[in-house]
């Protein structure tokens, strides 16, 4: 073997996998079992008690899901990662370590829609308060920090608008805050952009979209940077402090720059219970082998259909940051050079209507909620994903009523523009 590190598409294809010690099967198996036998009542103990790594219980870990985590770790850059059953179940984890009842953390206002639900709403019943900010404005995130503050969250390309932020610039003003930056990645995938090399100190991601990548399987990851001193400053007890679940050990001082990481599995997952499946671990998988191969076709794709887009008299505007004339086109080349993603929107002339007539007479692209599919999809987000949100909130997230969201699929990219074409003109 050279001592060469392995490229990114190797690492999709390898990282994390052996051949099965006990078989020599290749592909990874899918451990569909709840449980594992101990060794004996030591090792048993050893286990319970975070003195040795093993398989207890599939709730809290298991063999084809640690493959995934590993994989995603490497692809990421981190320390560490962990699996659970969707993208908001990564979410609700990451927070649960970082927030006490009280407390704030800011998020970007462009996210996916069900982000802004379950932010608004749901951590509401926590006494997690989100504070929103503006991300094409930094200072917004400034003036949001308060000694409450304990944590920044935003996601890289941005839900539904493609747009591109500038985490260096919001990881500053993390730092300077003393707070962990959070990046939900889903959008770009580590392929295109890899939020820890920027300064993110966690990275989240719905399996569910790019990195499964066919539509068939939830799931979602946690990825600890391993970054960040959770002591310094006294504001995250769940990492600093003896836990009375584990005869009063101290997470970081015991697990150095993964402890991020294991607090999510021991105190969160555990506790909370949001497992992944271990036979969609296995989906997920098999997804991440083709990732590079499926982001470029994507990438391509997205940007022919934005240009052909953009040329088209019945549409007033197309946001797609690969776009050279868009607005977040330089933070597309900083962040992004291998493309600007395969989701962005664009507005039709003719309004709300136009827009819900587009959708009905596609037939190529499927009328749903979801992205990240090989399947070019369509929705009209002011109707559905952000409907929830009042006209100027709608606006300000990117979902006015005249906007349409595409999530660019692998087919071929003339049959794509000729079915936009036909339900445009029509
Ligand atoms: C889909 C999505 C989520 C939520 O993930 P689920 O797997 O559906 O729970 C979070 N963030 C982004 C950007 C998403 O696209």
């Amino acid at each position: 073997m050279s001592d060469r590190l392995p490229g990114f598409s190797t690492l999709a294809v390898h990282a994390g996998a052996q051949p099965d010690p006990t078989t020599g099967a290749r592909a990874t198996p899918i451990y569909q079992t709840t449980s594992f036998v101990f060794n004996d009542a030591d090792h048993a103990a050893s286990l319970f008690g975070l003195q040795a790594f093993g398989n207890i219980y599939t709730r809290i870990g298991n063999p084809t899901n640690a493959v995934l985590e590993e994989r995603v770790a490497a692809l990421e850059g981190g320390t560490a990662a962990l699996a659970v059953a969707s993208g908001h179940a990564a979410q609700v984890v990451v927070l649960q370590q970082l927030l006490q009842p009280g407390d704030e953390f800011i998020a970007a206002r462009k996210l996916y829609g069900g982000s802004i639900n379950q932010f608004t709403h749901a951590f509401k019943s926590f006494g997690w308060n989100v504070v929103w900010a503006d991300p094409d404005d930094i200072g917004s995130f400034e003036s949001a920090v308060t000694p409450r503050t304990k944590a920044i969250f935003i996601e890289s390309i941005a839900n539904p608008a493609g747009s591109i932020t500038d985490i260096e610039a919001i990881s500053t003003v993390a730092r300077k805050a003393g707070v962990p930056l959070i990046v939900d990645n889903t959008l770009a995938s580590p392929y295109l952009i890899r939020p820890i090399d920027h300064g993110a100190d966690i990275v989240v991601h719905s399996l569910t979209k790019f990195l499964g990548g066919h539509g068939n399987s939830l799931g979602g990851i946690i990825v600890d940077a391993g970054t960040f001193d959770w002591s310094a400053s006294g504001k995250y007890p769940m990492l600093s402090e003896p836990r009375p679940e584990y005869h009063g050990i101290r997470l970081q001082e015991t697990f150095g720059n993964f402890a991020f990481a294991i607090a999510c599995r021991v105190l969160g997952l555990r506790d909370l219970g949001p497992a992944l499946s271990p036979f969609n671990a296995f989906m997920i998988l098999t997804g991440i082998e083709t990732l590079p191969l499926r982001m470029q076709r994507h990438c391509e794709n997205a940007k022919a259909v934005a240009e052909f887009l953009a040329g088209h008299p019945a549409v007033a505007s197309v946001s797609y940051a690969g776009l050279a004339s868009d607005k977040y086109h330089q933070l597309a080349r900083k962040y992004a050079p291998k493309g600007a993603g395969a989701v962005f929107t664009f507005s039709l002339k003719g309004g709300y209507d136009a827009g819900v007539s587009l959708v009905s007479k596609l037939q190529l692209f499927s009328h749903l909620a979801n992205v990240g599919d090989t399947r070019s999809l369509v929705i009209h987000p002011a109707s559905t994903t952000h409907s929830q949100l009042d006209d100027a909130a709608k606006v300000k997230s990117g979902a006015g009523p005249d906007v349409v969201r595409l999530s660019i699929g692998i087919e071929d990219k003339e049959d794509l523009i000729a079915d936009l074409e036909q339900a445009l003109g029509a």
